[in-house]
């Protein structure tokens, strides 16, 4: 049976149980035999992370010790330059061969902007998309981002059956939780205990990181 791997790219500034809980629900909901965590190094576009690219991936590590079903994946930090989910890709699909089902899982919040990405309309070739409805961002009906839609929506079933070139768009239940809120309640000197693994939040109350 053809293998099928998934990944869900992020900031992670920080990571936090609504990431977490997601990668685990479409790990299960497509059946995946692997999900991996992506941090992105210098993400193009959003403002650069207020802690640095080792500080991030260590929370990520951290979050993922307990969970044998999640996996990290560095290599966006290791490249030391702006992470295009197209270059991503492209490396992912040598590593892995023209057989193998690969699934770039994202929110519709991402998902929205996809025709300002690099290469963006070559993404759909190299991988299935996975978008996740987010509460408040509504599927696009009209431009190009629409346009994709149309031409590659799919159900979950095509995950298996092809290795690229399906949209898949999910509702999912999303845990009503924000890095930028738990940022400004660190600020604010308040806990986002329960927001976070606790070895997430251990790490950053030891290294003083948001204040
Ligand atoms: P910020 O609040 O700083 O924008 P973010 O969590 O939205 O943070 P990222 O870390 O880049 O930003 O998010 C990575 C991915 O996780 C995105 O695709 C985003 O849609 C998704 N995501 C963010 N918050 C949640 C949540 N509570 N539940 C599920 N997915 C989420």
């Amino acid at each position: 049976m053809r293998k099928s791997i998934g990944f869900f790219g992020g900031t992670f500034d920080p990571i936090h149980l609504g990431h977490l809980r997601l990668a685990l629900e479409l790990k299960q909901q497509l059946a995946l035999d692997e999900m991996r965590l992506l941090p992105c190094y210098i993400p193009p576009h959003r403002a650069s992370p207020s802690v640095d690219a080792q500080q991030r991936l260590a929370m990520l590590q951290l979050a993922l010790n307990d969970c044998a079903e999640l996996h990290w994946d560095a290599r966006e930090l290791q490249r030391e330059k702006p992470s295009y989910t197209y270059d991503t890709l492209c490396e992912l699909r040598a590593e892995f061969g023209a057989d193998v089902s690969l699934s770039w899982c994202m929110g519709m919040d991402s998902f929205a902007t996809l025709d300002s990405w690099h290469r963006w309309q070559e993404l759909i070739g190299l991988a299935h998309l996975v978008v996740v409805a987010r509460p408040g961002w509504k599927i696009p009906m009209t431009g190009p981002v629409a346009d994709l839609i149309a031409q590659h929506r799919a159900d979950v079933s095509c995950i298996r059956a092809e290795a690229a070139g399906k949209l898949v768009i999910l509702e999912q239940r999303l845990l009503p939780i924000s890095a930028t809120e738990i940022r400004a309640q660190i600020q604010a000197n308040e806990s986002p205990q329960f927001l976070v693994p606790d070895a997430v939040w251990n790490y950053i109350r030891a290294h003083g990181l948001y204040r």
